[in-house]
This record gives C-alpha cells, structure tokens and sequence, in this order.
C-alpha cells in the first residue's frame, strides 16, 4: 500500500504518493497538517492535510 495524496488543485485533483510514508496504523494516529509538496500532475506546490490522503 502506498500513502497518497489527492492534489487539492480544483483543476487537477489527480493522486500521487506522499513523501510522508506510514503503515496504516501509524497513518491512523498521525496528525498530519499543512504539508507542501509539488503535484507530479500539475507540477503545483499544494499544501494537504491528512484528509486529502488516502491508501492506494
Ligand atoms: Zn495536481
């Protein structure tokens, strides 16, 4: 399973993995706020939460 990130760019919303990697269960518990990464799609800098993520 791979830790990805749903772009939050309305035009993109497309998914990539995350920098962050965690096992599901650490991904329950982890706080996870305003972390920036560039999206592989849109090539723009978005900043996510842990409700933009998702296992894939
Ligand atoms: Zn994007």
């Amino acid at each position: 399973m791979t830790l990805m990130v749903v772009c939050t760019n309305p035009n993109c919303k497309k998914e990539f993995p995350s920098m962050i990697q965690l096992d599901q269960g650490s991904f329950q518990t982890a706080t996870i706020t305003d972390n920036s990464q560039q999206c592989q799609h849109c090539n723009k800098m978005i900043t996510y939460s842990k409700e933009n993520m998702k296992f894939r």
